[in-house]
């Protein structure tokens, strides 16, 4: 390998250059989990629309029941009953309550609502035990949305809270940046789908299988074109299919070995390169470009290479496509549990468990950390950057981690 290594930001950060928010679509309110807006949203009606009751009970004028009290309760004549759904059919009349179910419009000419708990019900009439303030019981028009109220702005991350918000606001469809279209093709000579046996020399496609699964946890469906032998014309047709995504993701073939030309098929294919080879391992040999709008990672074969370049570039990538302004998972300062040697000068992406004891970050290695060894990457919720060098780290000492996700729980 002859090229200079650049350190993890500086990578992230030339692929970051090349990753602008996807055009906008409308997408159906079903389907926006995790989209982010591509407009302000401005509320077309209240919500509430109109005054409705939040309790069952009964709508009642507030004066007429200042004087009740559990020992001496108010009598009223309960003039109808109005369910949810249903406008009432007449004014509240001094002496009168209409009997209410929650989310009923509340009747003209009542102010208040006492809930079913503190009244008896007997022919036609009520007993009402409690006085009732103005108000009591009534939810506001608009007292969460106005009409005219800008709710979300462009750029918001579409959460079920948001999506519940647009949802009551009558919205079937909202206009969010479109996903990436993502392709991903195996490179290897030795590989083999997962329902096919291994012959002498075989191993099966693993790296489809997890990339695919990155790809979802973000919300996208790739396309997995398939494996291609180490074959230079059938590489590059693939690939050349693999060029109408706005995201191709190869693994395999990007190192120095005779088959590795993926490459030499960029070259000729007109992709511009824009990096090959981190300062990181696993890792080190990934390679980055663009062609027309598409985004091109080769990723390393070996499993955990794949998977950890996937975490830190490729990701990122995708939620910058999908119009995220923050793109990347926090990092962290941990106290890790072991020594740790790394004498090389890439630095080791410590495949790591990770918690928190109080305020305190903690991280301990995941076990072997051999870059085909996927079993480094079962368990672990974070990724710990060991810096390289002589000295390396010992127990005690502070290391910076990207949280994968919250601690795991269990053995
Ligand atoms: P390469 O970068 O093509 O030299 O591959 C490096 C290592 O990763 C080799 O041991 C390959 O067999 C392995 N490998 C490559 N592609 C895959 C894949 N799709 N699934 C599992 N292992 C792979
Ligand atoms: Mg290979």
């Amino acid at each position: 390998m002859t090229a200079r290594l650049i350190s993890i930001d500086e990578a992230r950060a030339r692929v970051l250059a090349e990753a602008l928010p996807l055009s906008l679509e409308a997408r159906p309110l079903a389907e926006v989990l995790g989209a982010v807006l591509g407009g302000e949203i401005v509320a077309a009606h209240s919500v509430p629309p109109f005054d409705n009751s939040g309790m069952d009970g009964f709508a009642v004028r507030a004066g007429d029941t200042v004087e009740a009290t559990p020992e001496r309760p108010v009598r009223l004549t309960v003039a109808e009953t109005i369910p949810a759904g249903t406008m009432a059919g007449r004014v509240v009349q001094p002496g009168e309550a209409a009997k209410i179910m929650t989310g009923a419009p509340v009747p003209g000419g009542a102010d208040a609502v006492v809930q079913v708990e503190v009244t008896q019900e007997t022919q036609g009439q009520v007993l009402v035990f409690e006085a009732a303030k103005r108000g009591k019981n009534i939810r506001r028009a608009g007292e969460d949305v106005m009409a005219g109220d800008r709710v979300l702005k462009a750029g918001s991350v579409l959460n079920p809270a948001e999506i519940g918000l647009l949802a009551s606001l009558g919205l079937a469809t909202v206009q969010v940046h479109r996903r990436p279209r993502i392709a991903i093709v195996s490179t290897g000579s030795e590989l083999v789908e997962v329902d096919q046996p291994l012959g002498h020399g075989q191993i099966h496609n693993s790296n489809s299988y997890s990339l695919r699964a990155q790809c979802q946890q973000v919300g996208i469906e790739p396309y997995a074109l398939g494996i291609v032998a180490d074959d230079y014309e059938a590489t590059k047709r693939l690939i050349e299919k693999g060029l109408e995504y706005d995201v191709l993701l190869t693994s395999g073939g990007v190192s120095v070995g005779q088959f590795d030309f993926i490459k030499d098929v960029q070259d000729e294919l007109g992709v511009e390169r824009r990096l090959w080879g981190v300062a990181m391992k696993p890792g080190k040999p990934l390679v980055f470009g663009v062609r027309d709008r598409t985004l091109v990672f080769g990723l390393p074969g070996n499993p955990v290479s794949a998977m950890v370049s996937f975490e830190l570039f490729v990701r990122p990538a995708l939620l910058r496509l999908m119009g995220y302004r923050k793109s990347t998972r926090p990092t962290y300062k941990a106290v890790i549990s072991e020594d740790v040697v790394n004498p090389d000068g890439r630095v080791l992406v410590m495949r790591a468990r990770a918690w928190r004891e109080g305020s305190v970050w903690h991280v301990s290695s995941t076990g072997a950390q051999g870059s085909g060894m996927l079993r480094s990457m079962v368990g672990a919720n974070g990724l710990a950057f060991v810096p390289g060098g002589p000295r390396g780290l010992k127990a005690g000492e502070e290391v910076e981690f990207l949280l994968l996700h919250e601690e795991l729980t269990g053995p």
